[in-house]
């Protein structure tokens, strides 16, 4: 969108890309928007994203929008150069349901030059019923293997040394294209197409589908970093079930059990959802075990919210006050977690991709700490974001692992 407007010639507008996710991601937009126009009253401000595309009228009312643009409009360089003309009307909301390609020229974005994203898959076509992202994003289209491979390309020969394939649902990336290849063969041809690229990492993956392709490419790549992020939202099958969900309990189990028996050292993350209507103390405890039977991790953590529209919306609710007591348990459980996690990778080694501020993340997507003491202090300015250096895990720093580098450490 930037790229877009830069090149209309737009200056002094503002774009708030919103969220639909939560009803509280729409409280903060709204309210950013306000903030917005009171500290830039001359600026014009273009709302879009995933709120602004599913309730446009509420959002082109906001008397600070000036203009409303579609989650698809907002990709076409010719809505921006028609914003640049003032031709552009003040409402401008494609069908999203109807659209069936990933705009591709835009996929990539960087992350200093260190990590980038790059959105290999838009959209869904799994209608769980908590979820209203569908009707913001559209229906799931996957970008080819062919442009993926020249995004990872282009994307390395400017400096990135790590790159986290992203969309909504990649694990149903390729349903749509030709002989319906699974996301474990662009991982395979993207290792194999970018020698060069030093590190790949996924996003969000679904348990409900094994991927045969992407466990042995997980066991055989070292450059795919051992790190998993799963979409479990709950521990407990009948819940699974009225969210639609496409897997039960044992799912997560076997898909976490393969992946470790494929690649030991694998870490795995998760978002859970506490709260889900008719969630009894029972069901709450069955996710905490579920969390710590498959040794999740890295845990995202998100309370119920009813959006409406949703199925789930309509079912008997949780109390508020039930739903907070719920996240905070499942928060305390994840901080238990990966503390448990940390202090078992003390004494080992692994390479740390430095970010900024000496900090940085190590394979298994732990935060990481470089530690400079005594003679090492003064060497600082050898250490640069971007660079991948080898360290030794030193010790626990809350939520960090404090490490020093491994020549540095034997000199
Ligand atoms: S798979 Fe993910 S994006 Fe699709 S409906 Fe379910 S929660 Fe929403």
């Amino acid at each position: 969108m930037r790229r877009h407007a830069e090149s209309a010639g737009l200056n002094d507008v503002v774009i708030v890309n919103t969220c639909a996710v939560t009803k509280e991601a729409e409280r903060q937009a709204r309210q950013a928007i306000r903030k917005l126009r009171h500290e830039k009253p001359q600026a014009k401000i273009i709302v879009t994203g995933c709120a602004a595309q599913i309730d446009p009228d509420s959002w082109a009312a906001m008397p600070e929008t000036d203009i409303l643009l579609g989650n698809e409009d907002k990709l076409q360089p010719a809505s921006w150069q028609d914003l640049a003309q003032g031709q552009l009307p003040a409402k401008q909301v494609s069908d999203i349901m109807q659209v069936r390609e990933v705009a591709s020229h835009l996929t990539g974005s960087f992350e200093d030059h260190t990590r980038g994203f790059l959105q290999v898959q838009q959209g869904c076509d799994h209608r769980c019923t908590f979820c209203i992202i569908p009707f913001g994003r559209g229906p799931s289209r996957s970008s080819s293997i062919a442009d993926v491979v020249a995004n990872v390309r282009n994307m390395v020969a400017a400096g990135t040394k790590e790159i986290v394939l992203s969309g909504v649902d990649i694990t149903s990336w390729g349903q749509d294209i030709e002989n319906r290849p699974r996301l474990g063969v662009l991982v395979q041809e993207i290792l194999r197409g970018v020698p060069e690229l030093p590190r790949l990492r996924l996003s969000s993956l679904d348990p409900a589908e094994p991927d045969h392709a992407l466990m042995e490419v997980l066991a055989s790549e070292a450059r795919l970093m051992p790190h998993l992020h799963l979409s479990v939202q709950h521990g407990d099958d009948m819940i699974l079930k009225r969210m639609k969900r496409r897997h039960l309990a044992r799912d997560v189990m076997r898909f976490c059990e393969e992946a470790r028996r494929r690649r030991r050292d694998v870490v795995f993350g998760a978002d859970i959802i506490a709260g889900f209507p008719t969630e009894d103390d029972a069901a709450h405890q069955a996710s905490c075990q579920l969390i710590r039977e498959a040794d999740l991790v890295h845990l995202h953590i998100f309370g119920f919210s009813a959006r409406q529209g949703t199925p789930a919306a309509q079912m008997p609710q949780i109390e508020k006050s039930v739903i907070k007591r719920r996240v905070a348990d499942l928060r305390a459980l994840g901080e238990e977690q990966l503390e448990g996690h940390l202090h078992t990778r003390i004494g080992g080694h692994d390479m740390l991709l430095l970010e900024t501020g000496g900090r940085g993340h190590l394979s298994g997507f732990e935060k990481a700490v470089l530690a400079l003491k005594g003679h090492q202090a003064g060497q600082k300015q050898r250490y640069q974001p971007g660079q991948l250096i080898a360290v030794t895990l030193q010790s626990v720093r809350g939520d960090a692992i404090e490490v020093v580098p491994l020549l540095a450490r034997s000199a």
